[in-house]
């Protein structure tokens, strides 16, 4: 199951969650609707992941199908 790393536009709170299908997770803090989601493997620095440095341009441009689900495969 997908589980996504959100940002609150609000009040700057991150949290995972759980997503089905379109739907927009809520801020767990302020309740706030208005969050981004962090493309954690591929544009943004990725904590924890092995050390790995991706570009965030690099990522954003070529890395398009591994923010659907997993990114396991992509390589990044
Ligand atoms: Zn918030």
């Amino acid at each position: 199951m997908p589980i996504y790393e959100y940002q609150c536009k609000k009040c700057g709170q991150e949290f995972e969650q759980l997503v089905f299908g379109s739907d927009t997770p809520k801020c767990p803090k302020c309740n706030s609707a208005k969050v981004c989601k962090l493309m954690s493997c591929c544009g943004f620095v990725s904590k924890g992941a092995g050390g790995q440095t991706v570009s965030a341009s690099a990522g954003a441009s070529s890395c398009g199908g591994c923010s659907a689900s997993s990114c396991a495969g992509c390589g990044h």
